[in-house]
């Protein structure tokens, strides 16, 4: 593990830094880039971090929607790499809200000096690899033009952000916002006219804040998902001193846990307990409140039948919260397990339907013809607004690496290597495209797990790996295609034997029009694959080329 101190960087060849000629790139300056820069420093290697916004923070300097916060805990959705931070740092409520979330990582930022090493307001537009140097060409929109011998793409899951194509959306007279590129400054509704485009994780949060503010709110929803109460409260403090106490074997079991943080799980199916015990159990999840409800029994991700009494579970919920029976039968999900697409976790979604300045529209039944000066015009209605609020989601996982014109080997390009889907090794390491590396790339446990978790496992290995070619002097590391295409396989056997490719969910690509329907993470268990990993590289990095020369 990384030491916890900060090493002062000692730049391998200062002069070729000045000149643009880097140990690593780093793009993208969120959770996952500023740990990379820390954990290069720490190594001695010179980096340049290129993030796109005019801050730190990637999602969380991104997603400023109201009702932005994290819905896996605080104590649990921070950084592990350093105890001092995790000691001296306190959240106040049991999920950090967004701008919380934001003052931390920027107190990571100064309390490590990383900003010295990030260029903001700086997309990386391309990436070429040349093989007579072992060398990545990085380009901005910049006109930075550097090179590199590692290209470490930090990019995000989820940030590209995705407006679907709506006929007539320039001809709107107000004002529309999507809840990844919310206006720093913040959006005030009172009194106005909203709609809400998408019924996902962003918009069950905010809905709830919105209806609260506006004059009139119009949802417009496509596929109702499965959402549990967050119970968010003050930070319990008697449970922060207990959990501080214990913060390193907290920490290794959340490491070496099913998605990335500690829930307890009852290893046996839902159908072996009886149906009172059964319902107890959901009751008691259901009190607690949170992600933590998936944990009830060991086969709701795997069994039909056993998933099928947590949706009925959930539906019931639904029926009892919302009073008008339409609308409740409206918001029940249907026609595809619980879990499967990502589940939400709300404070009073279901109620805001209860309120009377709040409309449903379902877009199955009344599907949006197109945006118009005035609103949003469905099959039998216009809608008039003054906002409209796209919750719609990103291009996940695929969407900012494509986004960059990356090229390996005799000139391949990503985008055609990944036209039929995303292929890689581990998650970690593309074949045809050496020295490069992807934080929580397709094929890894990613957005199923503790996205921290995930991201610190990721920046090890990688910075252990370039120590590792560093001591041996070796110049190039690349997956052979062997590897990718044995590893692809097992993703995908994995998957498919779970339920999670029944869903048209974002894991699947499904929000995008024209994208590979792939399942696309990595639901071996976050702990199972790190093994794999350490595996990976104590057996000399089996299943990767390492060839000498820099
Ligand atoms: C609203 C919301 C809530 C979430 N809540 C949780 C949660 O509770 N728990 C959890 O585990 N995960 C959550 N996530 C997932 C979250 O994305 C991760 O937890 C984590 O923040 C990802 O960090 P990252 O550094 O990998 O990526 P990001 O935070 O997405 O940062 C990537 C950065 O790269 C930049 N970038 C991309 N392409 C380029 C380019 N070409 N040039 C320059 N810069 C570029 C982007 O601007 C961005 O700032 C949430 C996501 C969203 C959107």
């Amino acid at each position: 593990m990384p030491l916890d101190t900060d090493v002062q960087r000692q730049p391998m060849d200062a002069g070729a830094e000045a000149a643009g000629a880097f140990d690593a790139v780093i793009v993208g300056a969120g959770l996952a880039g500023l740990y990379m820069l820390h954990r290069l420093r720490q190594l001695g290697l010179s980096a340049r971090a290129y993030e796109a916004g005019n801050g730190v923070g990637g999602t969380w300097h991104w997603n400023r929607y109201p009702g932005a916060r994290c819905d896996v805990e605080s104590m649990d959705y921070s950084y592990s790499f350093s105890d001092e931070l995790q000691q001296e740092w306190t959240w106040t409520e049991r999920y950090a809200s967004q701008p919380e979330i934001l003052r931390y990582i920027n107190h990571v930022a100064d309390r490590f000096d990383l900003r010295r090493d990030v260029q903001l307001s700086t997309r990386v537009t391309a990436a070429a690899f040349d093989e007579a140097t072992n060398r990545w060409a990085v380009q901005t929109d910049r006109g930075d033009r550097v090179s590199a011998q590692f290209c470490i793409m930090a990019t995000g899951c989820l940030s590209t952000a995705q407006v679907p194509p709506f006929k007539g959306l320039d001809t709107f007279a107000g004002r529309w916002y999507h809840t990844g590129h919310w206006p720093h400054e913040g959006v005030d509704f009172t009194g106005q006219r909203v709609g809400v485009i998408g019924t996902g994780s962003s918009a069950i949060q905010s809905i709830p804040l919105i209806a609260r503010q506006a004059a009139s709110l119009v949802v417009f929803q496509r596929t109702p998902n499965f959402s549990i109460p967050a119970r968010n409260a003050p930070m319990d403090p008697e449970y922060e001193r207990r959990l501080k106490a214990n913060y390193a074997e907290y920490r290794r079991q959340a490491r070496h846990s099913r998605v990335g943080f500690v829930v307890p799980t009852n290893e046996y199916s839902a159908m072996a307990a009886p149906p009172d015990v059964r319902h107890r159990e959901y009751e008691d999840r259901w009190n607690r409140g949170g992600l933590g409800f998936t944990g009830a029994f060991s086969d709701l991700l795997i069994a039909r039948e056993s998933n099928d009494t947590a949706a009925e579970f959930f539906r019931a919920k639904i029926r009892a919260a919302v009073r008008d029976p339409a609308v409740a039968e409206t918001l029940v999900p249907k026609g595809y397990p619980l879990g499967t697409k990502r589940m939400c976790v709300d404070t009073d979604y279901y109620d805001t339907f209860n309120r009377d300045n709040v409309t449903l529209v379902d877009v199955n039944a009344t599907p949006i013809d197109a945006i118009t000066p005035r609103g949003v015009r469905t099959r039998d209605a216009e809608h008039d607004l003054d906002s409209i609020v796209f919750a719609t989601g990103f291009d996940a996982m695929t969407g900012a690496l494509l986004g960059i014109d990356i090229r390996g080997r005799a000139g391949a390009t990503l985008r055609e290597k990944w036209a039929e889907g995303p292929r890689t090794y581990l998650g970690l390491a593309i074949a045809g495209f050496p020295n490069l590396f992807t934080v929580t790339g397709p094929g890894s446990p990613s957005v199923i797990s503790n996205m921290i978790v995930s991201i610190e496992q990721h920046v090890d290995w990688i910075a252990d790996c370039l120590a590792h070619l560093r001591a041996q002097g070796l110049g190039a590391i690349e997956a052979t295609a062997a590897a990718e295409e044995a590893w692809v396989t097992h993703v995908n056997e994995v998957g498919h034997a779970t339920l999670y490719p029944i869903a048209n969910s974002w894991y699947m690509g499904a929000n995008i029009p024209g994208k590979p329907r792939i399942f696309m993470p990595y639901v071996g268990g976050v702990g199972t694959y790190r093994q794999r990993c350490d595996d990976v590289a104590a057996r000399g990095y089996e299943g990767f080329t390492l060839t000498s020369g820099r």
